[in-house]
């Protein structure tokens, strides 16, 4: 639909197609042309689309109850409650719609556990450049990058920004204010910077040292996309406190804010809450999705295609000047490129292979946890060929 017909606010610079219909890896447009989804709605859909067990859990979910509010106990947030802190370092859990609002619950833990619990005063949440936790006022603050506040000053006070991956000048940022230090463990919207391990250690050493609470964001990097459960177990560390979202729920709304035992009594009934957080529904979706991540040991299979594709690619753009590095951890796989890549992702789609950027010049992939050898060999020849392509136009130049 053309963007002056739209009824929508344009929010969203949006690819010209219109998506009918999902399965598995493929989407197909309102032409009934197929594409091989190699984002899945930026992480989200990581069993596929509409994948069956989900949908029949939902179902059945559907026939029996929808919405109580959560003055009421229900079944499945206990039993999906219990079994993230079964397989986390985390002792409580608590439900939400989205990334933004278990970062958002993060950060009011983090300053509540302080007040209430410590009884000190500290508020500051030390987060780091390209950063990216959220849309909301709080948590666009929190995010170390400029291009998502314009225009929505004043914003609230006790973020504080320290460069990512530079150990020595961390400290520094440290004040007799600060209660956290909140990061990604790959910062994907960011370019797919992971963090170095001397600077997760200097972080962790700060934490013990000044009593800080380790938060780690594993809105995007969480559920097994990065070869594990949770990107923090690559580093052998227990966050205080951890969130998810994307992944969590197949495509159906949900987040989740989870934290350590000794934080439970810094939320006491009425502190924080959510009208739709953790309903019959969408927990029926997470736990049905969660459940089948780990039966089927989706973590260690994102190590595995996660490798097999950049080993390819490796081999396919070997000879691209313009391709300045691959990079990635299980199935979070960025292109460095030299120069802007919007062209080449929509020469990329108009070739039948949804991908997306991450920053200006990566072009970021993020095939389901279900992708097949075959759709992966797929995938690498289309963009081998529009980034040839590519490569012979800059040669004639
Ligand atoms: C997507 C994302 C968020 C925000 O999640 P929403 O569900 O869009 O609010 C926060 N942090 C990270 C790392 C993300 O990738």
């Amino acid at each position: 639909m053309a963007e002056q017909e739209s009824a929508l606010f344009p929010t969203y610079s949006r690819y010209p197609l219109t998506l009918v219909k999902g399965e598995g890896s493929r989407l197909y447009d309102d032409t009934g042309k197929e594409y091989l989804d190699f984002m899945s709605g930026i992480a989200v859909t990581a069993l596929g689309h509409a994948p069956k067990v989900v949908k029949e859990k939902l179902v059945a979910q559907l026939d029996e109850l929808w919405h109580v509010s959560n003055l009421f106990s229900t079944p499945n947030p206990e039993k999906l409650a219990k079994l993230l802190t079964e397989h986390s370092s985390a002792d409580a859990v608590f439900f939400c719609n989205s990334g933004a609002e278990a970062n958002e619950a993060a950060i009011k833990l983090a300053r509540r556990y302080n007040q209430k619990v410590l009884g000190n005063d500290r508020y500051e949440v030390i987060t780091f450049h390209q950063s990216f936790h959220g849309r909301t006022l709080a948590t666009l603050t929190a995010t170390g990058q400029d291009k998502v506040k314009e225009g929505f000053l004043p914003l609230p006070s006790g973020f504080v920004h320290a460069p990512f991956n530079d150990s020595a000048a961390l400290e520094g940022y440290v004040t007799d204010k600060t209660c956290a230090i909140m990061l990604e463990m790959i910062q994907v919207e960011g370019g797919i910077i992971e963090a170095d391990p001397a600077f997760v250690d200097e972080i962790v050493r700060l934490c013990e040292q000044y009593n800080l609470l380790l938060i780690v964001d594993e809105v995007q990097t969480g559920l097994c996309r990065t070869g594990k459960l949770f990107a923090y177990e690559h580093y052998g560390l227990e966050p205080d406190i951890f969130t998810l979202a994307k992944a969590l729920g197949s495509g159906f709304p949900i987040g989740a804010m989870l934290g350590k035992a000794k934080l439970k009594p810094a939320f006491s009934p009425g502190s924080h809450g959510s009208t739709f957080g953790g309903t019959p529904i969408a927990t029926a979706a997470a736990l049905a999705t969660v459940e089948i991540m780990l039966t089927d040991k989706l973590a260690d299979r994102a190590t595995e295609l996660g490798n097999y594709l950049v080993d390819k690619l490796q081999v396919a753009l070997a000879d691209i000047s313009w391709v300045n590095e691959i990079r990635g951890r299980g199935l979070i796989v960025g292109i460095q490129c030299a120069g802007p890549v919007a062209d080449e992702i929509a020469a990329i789609h108009l070739q039948g292979l949804l991908v997306i950027s991450a920053g200006p010049t990566v072009i970021r992939l993020l095939p389901n946890l279900l992708v097949t050898k075959e759709d992966i060999d797929t995938a690498v020849g289309i963009i081998a060929g529009v980034l040839s392509a590519k490569e012979t136009v800059n040669a004639v130049k």
